[in-house]
C-alpha cells in the first residue's frame, strides 16, 4: 500500500482537471430549504462529463501516468460510471483503454463506452472471474488496471468536487456524501477537513447494503453478498483497505436509506429542481432529508448549512419513468 492522499493531492488533482473536467454547479432550492428547515447547497455531478464524477477520479489516475503507462494505456473493470470515466479520460489523454464489462450489461452502457473510443471485452458473470481477467490482460498487453475507488490518485480525483464546493459556499456544517466503495466519500472527508475541520461529514448507503456502516462498527472491513437495491452504483461488496483507512479517520458517521427513500428523493429533484439523478445519486439527499425530519422537534436543522453531493444522473430511461410511476 502507498501512504493515504492528502489534502495536497486533491488540490493537484484539481490543477491536472483544470480545463478538462466541468466546475459543476452548486445549486440551491427555496423549496427544500422550506421544507426541510435547512439551507442545502447541492453539488450537481450528474453535470459532470460523463454524467458522474468518477470522470474526476478516472482523469486524475491517467494523467499520473509516465510515457511507458501511456503507450500501453488504461485497463478497467466495470459495469457502471467508471467504465465510461476510464474511457473518456483515456481518449482525451490519447492512450487507449480496455474495459471488460459483463456479457449482459445494458446495450445503451456498452454503447457509450464504445462510443469513448475503448475496447471493449465482455466477461461471463457467472462463470469468469473479472478480476482475474483483467488481471491477465493487464499483464498481456502491459496496462495499467486503474480501480473504481480504492486507489489513492483516484480518491484524491473525487474529492475535487468538495473543494469546489466549499471554495463557493465557505465552510458548511454538514456534508452528505453517496457511498459505494468509498472513494467519493473518502477523498470528500479529506477536503471537508482541510476546508471546513469542524463539518460533520456522513457516507450514505443503501439499507440493504450497509457494509460500510458495519465496517466501522466492527473496526475491520466487513464483506457482504451484493446487496439488492435500485443504487446500483452502491452494490459494493466492500470498502477498499484505503477508502476504509480515511473513512474511519475522517467520516463523523455512515448513514442508511431504503430504495423507497431513494425514490422519494429522485421525484423531488425531478420535479422541484427539474434534473434527472440516478437512484444511487440520490443517496445522500435522502439521508440529509431523514435527519432533519427526525430532528424537527429540537430544530437541529434550522439554519443548518448542509452540502449534498448529487453524484451522478445516468439512468435508461425506461427504467427511470417505471421507477417513478412505481409509488
Ligand atoms: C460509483 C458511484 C457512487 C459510489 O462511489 P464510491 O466512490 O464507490 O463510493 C455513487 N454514485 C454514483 C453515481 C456512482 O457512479
Amino acid at each position: 500500500m502507498r501512504s493515504l492522499p492528502t489534502y495536497q493531492d486533491i488540490l493537484a488533482a484539481a490543477y491536472r482537471l483544470e480545463g478538462h473536467a466541468h466546475r459543476t454547479p452548486v445549486l440551491r432550492s427555496a423549496t427544500a430549504d422550506a421544507r426541510w428547515g435547512a439551507q442545502f447547497f447541492f453539488k450537481c455531478e450528474n453535470f459532470q462529463r460523463t454524467g458522474a464524477f468518477k470522470f474526476r477520479g478516472a482523469f486524475n489516475a491517467l494523467a499520473k501516468f509516465d510515457a511507458a503507462q501511456r503507450s500501453a494505456g488504461a485497463i478497467a473493470f466495470s459495469s457502471g460510471n467508471h467504465a465510461q470515466a476510464v474511457a473518456l479520460a483515456a481518449r482525451l489523454l490519447a492512450m487507449p483503454a480496455l474495459i471488460v464489462m459483463p456479457q449482459d450489461a445494458p446495450a445503451a452502457k456498452l454503447a457509450a463506452t464504445r462510443g469513448y473510443d475503448a475496447e471493449v471485452v465482455l466477461y461471463d458473470r457467472f462463470t469468469e472471474d473479472r478480476v482475474a481477467l483483467a488481471q491477465r490482460l493487464a499483464a498481456e498487453r502491459g496496462m495499467t488496471l486503474i480501480p473504481p475507488y480504492d486507489h489513492p490518485d483516484v480518491i484524491a480525483g473525487q474529492g475535487t468536487a468538495v473543494k469546489e464546493l466549499m471554495e463557493e459556499t465557505g465552510p458548511l456544517d454538514r456534508l452528505y456524501v453517496c457511498l459505494g466503495g468509498g472513494g467519493l466519500t473518502s477523498g470528500s472527508a479529506l477536503a471537508a477537513r482541510a476546508l471546513a475541520p469542524q463539518c460533520q461529514v456522513y457516507g450514505v448507503e443503501p439499507e440493504a447494503g450497509n457494509d460500510g456502516q458495519q465496517s466501522l462498527r466492527a473496526g475491520h472491513i466487513v464483506h457482504i453478498a451484493t446487496p439488492k437495491t435500485i443504487a446500483d452504483g452502491a452494490q459494493t461488496q466492500h470498502l477498499g483497505a484505503y477508502t476504509f483507512a480515511i473513512i474511519q479517520r475522517d467520516v463523523t458517521g455512515i448513514l442508511t436509506v431504503s430504495d423507497a427513500q431513494l425514490i422519494e428523493a429522485m421525484r423531488f429533484f425531478a420535479e422541484r429542481m427539474k434534473m434527472v439523478v440516478e437512484p444511487t445519486g440520490c443517496l445522500a439527499f435522502a439521508a440529509a432529508c431523514a435527519a432533519s425530519e427526525a430532528s424537527e422537534a429540537e430544530r437541529a436543522m434550522q439554519g443548518v448549512r448542509v452540502g449534498v453531493i448529487v453524484s451522478g444522473g445516468n439512468v435508461d430511461m425506461a427504467r427511470y419513468a417505471e421507477l417513478l410511476a412505481a409509488c
